[in-house]
């Protein structure tokens, strides 16, 4: 007896039609497949989600090529190199590593085939504090435990498993309705199904507001609410969803690839040129080129004044940058380039990247060390657009979990200290409230950073001061950001995130009034982060592909999570022990019984209950 996928029985003579819809399926896909061959596609900026994409559309059968201004790939993801130091430029935390595992398998390959390793962090991060106290956050149950009950009491722990309950929600319901979808008009909110998914998400609640009612004391607040700056945000303001951060770092860990962040944009970068993608570098874009009615993006100009044409034109540089420069500057564009300009940007940075000649053990791979003034460390940033007083910031420590950073002996530290982005975009005086004036005194300010960051590490941690030890500094400030990657403003992690910047009020990936242009990357859908941009390079690739009439060549590819998590099928080959059974009160006909049965007991009662008592009263026992 032959069986098919599910485990269901399958006669020989079945095989047939089987076996015709197998070659019928392949005709239509080499048909359709036909339709990208010869296609050209040119991708603006080398990205996660301009790498990612180049790589999807090769695969569907049309010949690319990358052009990213730079001499290397990554774009913010990418690596700094000194001396036999190693620092990862922007990300260090690599969060929900099943949608790294998707755009691998989607493209007929895995992180392992491509040789990427993942270390996982043994701690997630130690958060220091200015009274001398500390939390180590971790995915240890029993670790968090003690500590949580440490502080808040036995029924602290439970409000814990609560809190978590809540962020596994917002995570799953975030993955399936949110990251693998394209929010292409408002009209896509107003579904029923997706307004009821939306309640659960708590879109209009703040981070601090659902951790407030989770936790008791103003610490384990701060433990659970700082993760809102991975998207450039405050708690305070941060829609209560992205406690979904927090919870992926609680259920999955905290990874780093082995060789630095980079190593798996660059083994996607080889994944793509096997499949026959191009990548220049060092080639700046001056311009998107339009067809005579402005309907059509025809190709590219680069700077050094060579066009290149396309049928498809993916602008993975910033979203923001990109429509004020590259795209046409026809009066509506304009319009549109300013209305984005206006739109809330994330936070700045100002990055420091220290070769030590020696180790500082008391440091963890990541380490956070929160203002005391924790509400208005982040008003200073969100409110002001400045450097706080007194800053919360956030030190990584790569040579701790992957030795290959530093040279024997050695650490190389990261430190990045939040501030606010500039006041206006380059190349426009728009008035603007607030911003780090360009012209401010910019060597101060970092030097005041710098010596905040010192003296706090010093005196929470115990070791002496690093600066001692310090024999080579490179230094990231927001200017530097912007130039570096034509990022707006400096703002290192894109538009911002707040209610009315995501889903359908998020910039779409299509760009505005031309047909066969499209945008990828942390300002588009679905938002920033390095898996996030990965899930937007699917979404943009399936839209191209869609607009085109290409088959998805993955398409049938479950999400990786349902992929991944479904559980053992169930059929009547699975093994006993793994038959899902669920408890009484899970079927859904016994529940209903169950109801009645209490509903029916309560009227008896009642109706039994009430002439008695009446009797009783009468009787005046
Ligand atoms: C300091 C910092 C820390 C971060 N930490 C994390 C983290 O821990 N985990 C995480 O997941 N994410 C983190 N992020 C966010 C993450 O790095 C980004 O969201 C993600 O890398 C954005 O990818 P992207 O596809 O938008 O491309 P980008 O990185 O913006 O790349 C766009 C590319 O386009 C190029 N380009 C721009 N203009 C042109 C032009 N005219 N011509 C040619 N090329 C052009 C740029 O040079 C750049 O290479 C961090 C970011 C920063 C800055």
């Amino acid at each position: 007896m032959n069986y098919d996928r599910e485990g269901q029985p399958v006669a020989a003579l079945v095989w047939f039609p089987v076996l015709a819809g197998e070659i019928a399926e392949r005709i239509v896909w080499k048909h359709h497949l036909s339709r990208a061959i010869g296609k050209r596609a040119i991708v603006v900026g080398a990205g996660a989600g301009g790498i990612a994409t180049a790589a999807r559309l090769a695969k569907a059968g049309f010949s690319v090529t990358v052009l990213e201004k730079n001499s290397f790939t990554g774009g913010r993801c990418s690596l700094i190199f000194h001396e036999g130091h190693r620092f990862d430029q922007g990300p260090s935390l690599l969060l929900l590593p099943k949608l790294f595992q998707e755009a691998f398998r989607d493209l007929d390959t895995s992180l392992e085939a491509e040789g990427v390793e993942l270390l996982r962090c043994p701690t997630n991060y130690k958060v220091w504090f200015a009274d001398g106290e500390s939390f180590e956050l971790s995915t240890d149950l029993a670790r968090m435990k003690t500590q949580i009950e440490r502080w808040e009491g036995k029924d602290g722990f439970h409000r814990y498993l609560d809190w978590l309950r809540e962020a596994h929600q917002h995570y799953e319901l975030s993955v399936s309705e949110v990251l693998h979808r394209n929010f292409t008009s408002f009209w896509n909110l107003i579904v029923p199904h997706f307004v009821l998914t939306g309640l659960k998400l708590h879109p209009l609640h703040r981070v601090w507001g659902r951790a407030q009612k989770y936790f008791w004391t103003e610490r384990l607040r701060r433990v659970f609410t700082f993760a809102t700056m991975y998207m450039g945000m405050s708690p305070f303001d941060a829609p209560a969803t992205y406690s979904l951060l927090q919870y992926t770092e609680l259920a999955e860990g905290i990874w780093y690839p082995r060789g630095g962040f980079h190593a798996v944009l660059a083994a996607l970068v080889r994944v793509g040129e096997r499949l026959g993608v191009e990548y220049r570098l060092n080639t700046p874009v001056r311009q998107v080129l339009v067809s005579p009615d402005g309907k059509k993006a025809r190709g590219v100009q680069l700077e050094a004044g060579e066009i290149l044409e396309a049928d498809v034109v993916v602008v993975n540089a910033d979203l923001v940058y990109a429509y004020s420069n590259l795209f046409p500057q026809t009066p509506k564009m304009q319009s549109y380039g300013k209305s984005l300009r206006k739109k809330d940007g994330s936070c700045s940075s100002i990055s420091f990247y220290w070769s030590l000649d020696r180790t500082v053990p008391e440091l963890q791979t990541h380490n956070i060390f929160l203002a005391d003034e924790y509400r208005e460390s982040f008003d200073a940033i969100f409110d002001r657009q400045s450097l706080p007083k007194e800053p919360s910031f956030y030190v990584n420590v790569p040579s701790r979990i992957d030795a290959s950073a530093a040279p024997e002996g050695r650490d190389s530290v990261v430190v990045l200290v939040p501030v606010g982005h500039l006041p206006e975009s380059k190349g426009f005086s728009e008035p603007k409230s607030a911003g780090m004036p360009r012209d401010q005194d910019w060597p101060a300010l970092v030097d005041r950073a710098r010596r905040a960051v010192l003296s706090t590490v010093s005196a929470r941690t115990g070791c002496e001061s690093l600066d001692k030890f310090i024999t080579h500094e490179i230094i990231n400030d927001p200017a530097a950001w912007e130039d570096k990657f034509n990022l707006d403003k400096g703002s290192i992690l894109g538009l911002g995130h707040g209610f009315f910047n995501v889903l359908a009020f998020r910039p779409a990936t299509r760009a505005k009034g031309l047909a066969n242009a499209y945008l990828v990357g942390a300002s588009t859908h679905p938002g920033t982060g390095v898996p996030i941009a990965l899930a937007g390079a699917k979404i943009t690739a399936e839209q191209i592909l869609d607009d085109l009439g290409v088959m998805v060549p993955w398409q049938g590819n479950a999400a990786v999570d349902l992929d991944m998590d479904r559980g053992v099928p169930q059929n009547e080959k699975t093994n006993p022990l793994d038959r899902i059974q669920p408890g009484v009160s899970q079927v859904p006909a016994l529940r209903v019984v169950l109801y009645i049965y209490v509903l029916v007991s309560m009227l008896w009662i009642l109706w039994y209950w009430y002439p008695m008592r009446k009797t009783l009263l009468v009787s005046g026992a």
